[in-house]
């Protein structure tokens, strides 16, 4: 019989009401807005690529504790005052917010003028970002911005930190982060048969168009399930006897 994904889900969002505080809804709000015809800016295109690279490897509660901090370190993301602002003082100050970096940070902050040149570029092109964004599918967007290949890929941005921009500006698409590909690979829930993280964003979005649960929707109920500091369930080492979606997984 096939299995009611819509119900497994419906499960995680009562679980999830009860256990997990401050669950942080951006993302949500995100998507919803842009459903409700928001069209976004070129500066909130540039926080939403900031703040992804940002929390790439820092947890995302200790960037949004000093968001405030961080808006007002980045010119408000004022594309022109942001391009004279020396890489090696925003290092030095996110050093001092404690959300530094060091496998990622340095490179980040010394390639931020060439990313806002690469957005300019794609402006001057397409006429704005929303045009961009909103011109082919998700997943053509994210290879135009994260192959190598490509002439408008964005410097030290791979597929995962992509999609995180996009959900940033309220683009509907799965993160293939380590949790979301674990939980749903094949030794656990196996929706998803493939191993890329293209695999992983169209089996997502196949699977969001049939139950009628949107990406970002889906994302969020299982990030937060297994995210250590949040629901805190089907991590590393899952915790099997509590879990409530176990007749749905290969490991129960
Ligand atoms: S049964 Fe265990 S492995 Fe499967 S989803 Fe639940 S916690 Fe994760």
């Amino acid at each position: 019989m096939e299995k009611d994904y819509c119900k497994m889900f419906n499960i995680l969002d009562e679980y999830l009401k009860d256990k997990v505080q401050d669950i942080d809804l951006t993302i949500l709000e995100a998507v919803s807005a842009r459903n409700n015809g928001k069209s976004f800016s070129f500066e909130e295109h540039l926080k939403g690529f900031i703040y992804a690279q940002l929390s790439a490897l820092v947890s995302w509660k200790k960037i949004k504790d000093n968001q405030t901090k961080f808006d007002e370190l980045f010119c408000n993301f004022d594309r022109s005052k942001l391009k004279e602002q020396s890489a090696d003082f925003l290092i030095e100050e996110i050093k001092k917010l404690k959300c530094y970096s060091p496998y990622t940070t340095k490179n980040q902050m010394h390639a931020l003028r060439a990313n806002i040149e690469t957005f300019e570029k794609i402006e001057q092109k397409f006429g704005s970002l929303e045009k961009f964004v909103t011109h082919t599918t998700p997943v053509n967007i994210i290879k135009l911005l994260a192959d190598s290949k490509s002439t408008y890929k964005l410097k030290y941005s791979g597929v995962a930190l992509v999609c995180e921009y996009l959900r940033n500006v309220g683009i509907d698409v799965i993160k293939p982060d380590v949790h979301i590909k674990r939980i749903l690979g094949a030794e656990r829930l196996s929706i998803v048969k493939g191993k890329s993280d293209y695999a992983v964003i169209a089996e997502c979005k196949e699977l969001s168009d049939e139950i009628g649960i949107n990406q970002v929707k889906m994302d969020y109920l299982l990030w937060n399930y297994c995210s250590k500091g949040y629901g805190e369930v089907c991590t590393a080492k899952p915790k099997c006897e509590k879990c409530v979606i176990r007749e749905y997984c290969n490991k129960r």
